[in-house]
């Protein structure tokens, strides 16, 4: 055992520049040991070993260690339970510090309260950073301290914050990270997984994307007018900061994107119920009809509604979905076939490569109605009319819908105005039950 280090614990947040927690520990005292632990809490529940947001992660790893070997350096990588990986840790090395960027979702708050308290008992000093978000759940409060639930007065708020001061840089400064030989990588088959070649198709830096024509294009799915990012910051391979910035500069419409992400991800942290309950519980009280064929021809694409049938396509065959289209879709399930939101929520939190608990459930509950801030229940999108508004020469719609207009493509698997009637008293009845 050699003299003392300093631990950078890398989760969400899978870069080097600009990472509030690395940069903080490269001016501290001691040499700098980045890790990353592929938690296999985590990995034993992934159903599908072809998961393609762990091939995502290998792959930024193994960017990452050659990044840091360049520098004398490397990126020690676990591959076990967090309690046992840091116990391991501690017998390698004489650790002083550990840090790491705080995480919002609720297991990783339990998790990383674990890790502080066997820290602790340690005498391990453990320090955890802003850095996921630019404004914190708890920064953001009415007068009176309590949470706001409605997101126009939330941005307003965060919106006056964020004009307080510029946003800091955390620079990566290479001398002081700790030196050593080239340390060992697991292969992905042995980590229990299959390389997905659809990892490779999604973004890992902002590259040329500008969001002056954003306000504009957006909602246009054929359109390349977003940023498709998502992904970027969910692994935290882009840092939010950087965006932010930009978006001040560019585009206020784009700013407010990045604020619903952050009202969610302060909703989840506030009102954890929200990940298996209705966050107006009176909508837990709607009979749902769940008609599992139902459900699965709306998974497959194959509703009858083009639409609805080229975004699941696109999902399915893309990992990916565009905003609207996950807006028309998720509607589509929850109101025209009353099937119940979480399982349409736990069938994009399979598909999708940008799939975070904190966004998906909102937005899932915007749309159902039972979230904060929700649509309300009566708003039902109607697929025909957005279909003729955002996609009116039905280009994405073919690109995913190959036999539109042919024999093959199904009839509508229920028709739109019957749906819609049906939906408005199945919601009135339940909320009146309640
Ligand atoms: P852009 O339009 O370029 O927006 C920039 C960034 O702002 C996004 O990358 C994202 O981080 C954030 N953002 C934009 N819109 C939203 C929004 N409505 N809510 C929260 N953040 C937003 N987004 C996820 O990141 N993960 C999910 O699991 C997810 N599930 C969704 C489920 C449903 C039913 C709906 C309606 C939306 C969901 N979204 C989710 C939000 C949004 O659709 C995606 O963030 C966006 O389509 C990603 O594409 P982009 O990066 O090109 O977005």
């Amino acid at each position: 055992m050699s003299g003392k280090v300093n631990i950078v614990w890398l989760r969400r947040d899978l870069r080097l520049e600009d990472n509030h927690a690395l940069s903080l520990a490269l001016r501290g005292k001691y040499p700098v040991l980045v890790v990353f632990l592929f938690d296999r809490i985590i990995l034993d529940q992934l159903p599908d070993k072809n998961d393609a947001r762990v091939s995502f992660i290998y792959r930024q790893i193994e960017f990452l260690k050659r990044e840091l070997q360049q520098y004398g350096s490397d990126l020690l990588v676990g591959d076990t339970t967090p309690e046992l990986f840091f116990e391991q840790l501690s017998k390698r090395f004489t650790i002083h510090s550990l840090f790491y960027n705080r995480d919002y979702e609720p297991y990783a708050v339990d998790r990383d309260r674990k890790i502080d308290h066997w820290a602790h008992g340690k005498g391990i000093e453990s320090i955890s950073l802003k850095d996921h978000v630019v404004l914190e759940p708890q920064e953001i409060r009415k007068p009176d301290h309590t949470a706001y639930s409605v997101f126009t007065p939330y941005y307003k708020k965060w919106r006056e914050k964020l004009a307080d001061g510029p946003l800091t840089r955390y620079p990566f400064q290479t001398n002081n990270l700790l030196k050593t030989t080239p340390l060992p990588l697991k292969s992905l088959q042995d980590l229990g997984f299959k390389y997905n070649p659809l990892e490779s198709t999604f973004k890992r830096h902002i590259g040329d994307f500008s969001a002056i024509h954003y306000e504009q294009n957006r909602d246009f799915p054929a359109k390349n007018a977003t940023s498709r990012l998502s992904t970027a910051l969910r692994f935290g391979t882009v840092s939010i900061r950087s965006l932010v910035v930009q978006a001040l500069k560019e585009n206020e419409v784009f700013l407010k994107e990045l604020a619903w992400r952050e009202f969610f991800i302060s909703i989840l942290h506030l009102y954890p119920h929200v990940v298996t309950r209705s966050f107006k519980p009176q909508y837990d009280a709607i009979t749902w009809r769940n008609d599992l064929k139902e459900f699965e021809l709306w998974q497959k694409g194959l509703t009858g509604y083009p639409l609805v049938d080229a975004a699941m396509r696109e999902l399915n065959e893309t990992g990916y979905m565009h905003n609207r289209m996950r807006m028309v879709a998720a509607s589509f399930l929850c109101k025209h076939l009353l099937i119940d939101w979480r399982w349409g929520e736990s069938y994009f939190a399979q598909k999708l490569m940008d799939y975070e608990l904190a966004s998906n459930n909102g937005n899932w509950q915007w749309v159902a109605g039972s979230g904060c801030d929700a649509a309300p229940y009566f708003r039902v999108f109607n697929p025909y009319s957005q279909q003729e508004k955002f996609d009116p020469q039905l280009t994405y719609t073919r690109r995913w819908v190959r036999e539109l207009g042919s024999s093959k493509y199904p009839k509508p698997i229920v028709e739109h105005s019957i749906a819609r009637d049906r939906a408005l008293q199945t919601y009135k009845e339940g909320l009146a039950s309640f």
